[in-house]
């Protein structure tokens, strides 16, 4: 009997299976190994978790401790987001032109440094005469002032009524124009000679008189007798109110005994000029004419310190911007809710002012 066909189809069928056996063998082997290696790569990953957790939270705690240097990626991630993002809203730029250099409070007019009244800026003059409070008397229903001054003119003298009782300070002099100064100029030279005549009134075009921003005042009684400012206060005491007060509503004494170097204007106890609530209180307490205030402003520029002072419960910041010969426009970054002023120094420069 020839078995072999049998046998070798029985040993092919037996090497068949072991081959199908080893085939299957090697699978699971694979499949083992594959899960071998994605539990051991998950135990990584947890280790990994774990230490980065172990790195961040001592970088979160000297994160808020501002001496250390300690994880500075942490820190300046931490620190500087929120800034960027409250900052941004909270300021607003002010575009300053230069035409606002001859505009506002501060303006030095100037004969002796050569600084000339800008006509050709606009001008809101408004006529005392129907426009004033009744607490003080006009000498002409001519006089103008522009409505900052006269606005703070109306409320020093409902202050002084309501302390007093009294209304008899009056305006004989306010905004004038370059004729009106001119008449006045020729009038003096005429009396007292050029040398003099010259250091009395103001050459046409450099009275500060031409700004609106400035005034004379005498006392005129009910009993209709004037006294000049400077001696009032020896006939009645309450006639001294004025010298003691007016920096409270934004005016100074312009022109005072000892600055006639400075100001090139000789002593005159009846000129009062408005400056702003802030600026004449600083300017008094510190014995400063508009001249040396305006020297004094220089050195606290925008990108420098500024200057800050406080009264009657406002806190001032004050600083230059300085306007060279080709400068058109500046433009100054402030806090979106600051409450401020500008006014140029009438020369090269703004100066701002922001109040709170
Ligand atoms: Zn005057």
């Amino acid at each position: 009997m020839d078995f072999r066909p049998d046998m070798d189809a029985h040993l092919a069928a037996k090497k068949r299976q072991y081959a199908r056996k080893k085939k299957r063998g090697k699978i699971i082997l694979i499949i083992l190994l594959c899960i071998t290696i994605a539990a051991v790569w998950a135990l990584i990953g947890v280790i990994a978790v774990r230490l980065a957790g172990s790195v961040d939270r001592p970088a979160q705690t000297t994160a808020s401790v501002p001496t250390t240097t300690a994880a500075p990626v942490v820190t300046g991630e931490t620190t500087t987001a929120p800034v960027i993002q409250t900052q941004a809203p909270d300021m607003q730029t002010v575009l300053i032109e230069k035409e606002q250099l001859s505009r506002g409070s501060l303006i030095l007019v100037s004969s002796l440094l050569g600084r000339a009244y800008d006509f050709e800026q606009e001008s809101d003059l408004v006529t005392l005469y129907g426009n004033k409070s009744g607490s003080y008397r006009i000498s002409s229903t001519a006089l103008q002032l522009n409505r900052e001054t006269l606005d703070a003119l109306n409320t020093m003298f409902d202050a002084y009524y309501a302390e007093t009782g009294n209304r008899d300070y009056q305006i004989t002099q306010a905004s004038r124009t370059f004729e009106q100064q001119q008449s006045i100029y020729d009038s003096y030279l005429k009396t007292y000679g050029v040398e003099q005549g010259s250091l009395l009134a103001a050459q046409p075009g450099y009275s500060e008189h031409h700004s609106g921003y400035a005034i004379d005042m005498n006392v005129y009684t009910a009993t209709g007798i004037s006294h000049s400012l400077a001696t009032a206060g020896e006939v009645d005491p309450i006639y001294s109110w004025i010298y003691e007060n007016a920096a409270k509503y934004g005016f100074v004494e312009r022109y005072p005994e000892g600055k006639t170097t400075v100001t090139g204007i000789t002593y005159e106890p009846w000129h009062f000029r408005y400056v702003g609530r802030g600026h004449a209180a600083y300017m008094e307490e510190n014995d400063l004419v508009l001249e040396e205030y305006i020297a004094l402003l220089y050195k606290y520029p925008y990108d420098g310190k500024h200057l800050t002072f406080a009264y009657d419960g406002v806190s001032y910041e004050v600083f230059f911007v300085p306007f060279g010969a080709e400068t058109e426009a500046a433009e100054i970054t402030l806090r979106a809710d600051a409450t401020y002023t500008i006014s140029g120094n009438n020369w090269d420069g703004v100066i701002v002012t922001v109040s709170k």
